[in-house]
C-alpha cells in the first residue's frame, strides 16, 4: 500500500477548491465526463492507429446515483491508468493543473465571465465530495488495476485495485452541504447542460420501451372480435446525449429538414420555426464550426440574447458569447465550436485578443456572403423575410464597418408600396426625378404609413418614390448613410411641403403685399399656440394646402436619436459613434 502527500507547500488547497467559485460548483460533473470522454476517445484512437490489439466496442460513460450510499459514480470504458500513470497523471500533472489555476485566479474571482469554467480539472470533484475514489484498469492488460482515495485532506492512498474491466470508475462521496447531487433532477439538469452534445453515449438511469422482438398477437374470439395482446416493454438504457450534432457533420449531408430539427433540439420550448441557418466550418487559421440561425425577429430592441451557445469539443461552455461573436449577432442563435477560444480569461482580455477578433470577423464576413446569396438565389423570399430581420442586418450596418461595406448586396429599402430597392437600385430609379437644385439625391421616407397619408399622396403625385423606413435606429442608420453615401440626404415626407423638401427652383413670389403679410402672421400667431409652433409665411404652389404643420428633419432626427439612446439604447458605443 502507498500513502503520499499530494504537495505539502498548499496543504490548503482543497479548502480553496470549494471557496472558489462557489457558484460554479457544478461545474464537477462536466470536468469528470470531459475526462471519462477524452479517455474513451484516446482509446479509439489507439485501437484505430493499431498501437495495441484491442476491441474498442461501443463504450459508453455511466453517471449513477446511489441515494444511500451518497455517492455519485461516473464509469467510463476508455483507456484507464496504471498505478503508475494514477501516481503522475493524478498526483502529480492534475494536482499542479489545479494548483496553477488557483495561483492565477484566486484574486481575480470577481472578473467574473468566462474565468473559472476551465482549467480545475478532476480536482473540481472536492468541490462537492469530502471523499473522492479511482478504481481504475489500464487498457494494458499485464497491468494492475489500481484504486487511489483521498479525503480532502492532502493525503492519499494508492493501492492495488480489484476491478476487472478496463476503464476508470470515480466514486465521490458527496459532502453534507451538497446533496442537491444526490438528486436525480439536479444531475439530470446538469447533464442536459453541459453533456447533451458530448460525443459519447452517456447513459444515466433506464427507461421503458417497446420489445422489438416481440410482435403482439392479434386473436380473433367466437364472435370475430379482435384483440391485440399488450406490447411487451423491456427496459433499455437511457441515453440522455446527442453524440453527433449537426454541427459536427458536413453542409452536404444535411438537409434543411435536418437544420430545423436541429434548431428544434437545441430550443425545444420554441416552436416559431427559424428563418434559414448558416453553417460555420472553418479549421484555418482558427477552428470553429457551428451553425447559426435567424430567427423571426421583431422591432423591438428587447430582444432576447444569450440564445447563442458556446462549446468546446462538443462540451457546453457558456451561453454568454459577448466579446467572442460581434453584438450585433448575439441576436441570433444557434451554437460556436472553437478549442482556440481561450476562456480562461476575462471577457476584457477576449475582446483585444487577437484570435477571438480574427473568430469575430470571420463569423461577420460569413453572415454577410450568406445574406448576399440568399438575397441573389431568391430574391422574393428574401423580401418576404425582410421585415423579420431588418433590424439585425441594420444594427450590423450601424455597429460593424466590415459589415456595413458588404451590405449594400442584400440591404433593402422598401417603399411604402411594397416595392424593395438594393440602395444601387433606389439611386438608380429616383436620380432623375429627384435630385434637388443644388444636385444633391433627396430620398424620401416615411415612418408611419397612415399617419403621414397625405404627406405621402402629395409626394407620390410627383412621381417620388417614398421609402417606409421604421426601425427603431433608424435615424442612427439614415446618418450613417448620409455621412458614407456621396451627395444625398434623407427626409421624411412630413419634414417640410413637398416643394421645398426636393426645391427644384427657388423663383416663387408671394401674391401678398408686405402689409398683408405682417397682417397674416399677427393674426395667425394669436390663435397658434406658440409654446408648441413656430409660425412660417412662404409663398408655395396655388395647389397645396393653405396651412400645414411640418416637422424639420434636423430637429426631429436628433431627438429620435437621443431617445434611442437613452429608452432602448443597444449599445452606448454605437449610438455615440452615429452621433459624433
Ligand atoms: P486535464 O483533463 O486537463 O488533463 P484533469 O485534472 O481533468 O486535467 O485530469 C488530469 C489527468 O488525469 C488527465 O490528463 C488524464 O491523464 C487523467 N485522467 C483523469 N480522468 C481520467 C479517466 N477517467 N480515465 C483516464 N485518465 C484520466
Ligand atoms: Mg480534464
Amino acid at each position: 500500500m502507498a500513502k503520499g502527500n499530494i504537495n505539502v507547500a498548499v496543504e490548503n488547497i482543497f479548502p480553496l477548491i470549494k471557496k472558489f467559485l462557489y457558484s460554479d460548483h457544478e461545474i464537477f460533473l462536466r470536468e469528470l465526463i470531459s475526462n471519462a470522454t477524452d479517455a474513451t476517445l484516446k482509446l479509439k484512437h489507439i485501437a484505430n492507429s493499431g498501437e495495441a490489439k484491442l476491441d474498442y466496442g461501443n463504450p459508453i460513460i455511466e453517471v449513477k446515483i446511489d441515494k444511500k450510499g451518497k455517492k455519485l459514480h461516473i464509469i467510463d470504458q476508455g483507456l484507464g491508468m496504471t498505478i503508475e500513470e494514477v501516481k503522475k497523471y493524478i498526483n502529480e500533472i492534475a494536482f499542479s493543473g489545479a494548483e496553477e489555476f488557483l495561483d492565477q485566479y484566486k484574486d481575480k474571482a470577481e472578473d467574473s465571465g468566462i474565468i473559472g469554467h476551465f482549467g480545475l480539472g478532476f480536482y473540481s470533484s472536492f468541490m462537492v465530495a469530502d471523499k473522492v475514489e479511482i478504481l481504475t484498469k489500464s487498457f494494458k492488460d499485464d497491468e494492475d488495476a489500481a484504486h487511489w482515495t483521498c479525503d480532502g485532506s492532502p493525503e492519499y492512498t494508492l493501492v492495488k485495485g480489484k476491478k476487472k474491466d478496463r476503464g476508470t470508475e470515480i466514486i465521490l462521496h458527496i459532502a453534507d452541504d451538497s446533496t442537491e447531487f444526490l438528486e436525480e433532477s439536479r444531475i439530470n439538469e446538469l447533464l442536459q447542460k453541459y453533456n447533451k452534445f458530448m460525443p459519447i453515449p452517456i447513459k444515466f438511469g433506464t427507461k421503458e420501451a417497446n420489445d422489438s422482438n416481440h410482435v403482439p398477437k392479434t386473436t380473433k374470439d367466437k364472435d370475430g372480435k379482435e384483440t391485440t395482446e399488450p406490447q411487451k416493454k423491456i427496459t433499455i438504457d437511457n441515453i440522455i446525449n446527442n453524440p453527433n450534432p449537426a454541427w459536427t457533420k458536413q453542409p452536404a449531408d444535411l438537409k434543411d429538414e435536418d437544420y430545423k430539427s436541429f434548431y428544434r433540439e437545441l430550443y425545444p420550448m420554441q416552436f416559431e420555426e427559424p428563418l434559414f441557418h448558416i453553417h460555420l466550418n472553418v479549421d484555418y487559421p482558427f477552428n470553429l464550426t457551428g451553425i447559426l440561425y435567424f430567427p423571426k425577429m421583431t422591432n423591438d430592441l428587447n430582444i432576447q440574447k444569450d440564445k447563442i451557445q458556446l462549446y468546446q469539443n462538443q462540451v457546453f461552455v457558456t451561453d454568454n458569447v459577448e466579446g467572442i461573436v460581434p453584438e450585433f449577432l448575439t441576436m441570433l442563435r444557434g451554437v460556436i465550436d472553437s478549442p482556440d477560444i481561450p476562456l480562461n480569461v476575462s471577457r476584457s482580455y477576449l475582446q483585444t485578443d487577437g484570435a477571438v477578433k480574427k473568430i469575430a470577423s470571420y463569423i461577420t464576413r460569413k453572415v454577410a456572403d450568406k445574406l448576399k446569396s440568399l438575397f441573389n438565389d431568391n430574391r422574393e423570399d428574401f423580401e418576404k423575410k425582410w421585415n423579420d430581420i431588418k433590424i439585425v442586418i441594420e444594427y450590423g450596418m450601424l455597429s460593424e464597418d466590415k459589415f456595413f461595406e458588404k451590405s449594400d448586396a442584400f440591404a433593402l429599402y422598401p417603399t411604402v408600396d411594397g416595392k424593395y430597392y438594393t440602395y444601387d437600385e433606389l439611386h438608380d430609379k429616383i436620380k432623375a426625378n429627384q435630385t434637388d437644385k443644388d444636385d444633391k439625391l433627396v430620398i424620401l421616407y416615411a415612418s408611419d404609413k397612415d399617419a403621414q397619408h397625405s404627406y405621402i399622396e402629395a409626394a407620390k403625385a410627383k412621381g417620388y418614390e417614398v421609402l417606409l423606413l421604421d426601425s427603431p435606429i433608424i435615424s442612427h442608420l439614415i446618418q450613417k448613410l448620409e455621412t458614407t453615401k456621396e451627395n444625398v440626404s434623407f427626409v421624411r415626407v412630413d419634414g417640410d411641403h413637398i416643394d421645398n423638401l426636393i426645391k427644384k427652383d427657388d423663383t416663387k413670389i408671394s401674391k401678398l403685399s408686405d402689409e398683408e403679410k405682417t397682417k397674416l402672421d399677427e393674426l395667425l400667431k394669436e390663435v397658434v399656440p406658440s409654446e408648441k409652433f413656430m409660425v412660417q409665411l412662404e409663398p408655395m404652389d396655388s395647389n397645396a394646402s393653405p396651412f400645414i404643420i411640418t416637422q424639420p428633419e434636423f430637429m426631429r432626427r436628433m431627438k429620435e436619436m437621443q431617445q434611442t439612446v437613452v429608452a432602448e439604447c443597444l449599445e452606448w458605443a454605437i449610438c455615440q459613434k452615429c452621433i459624433t
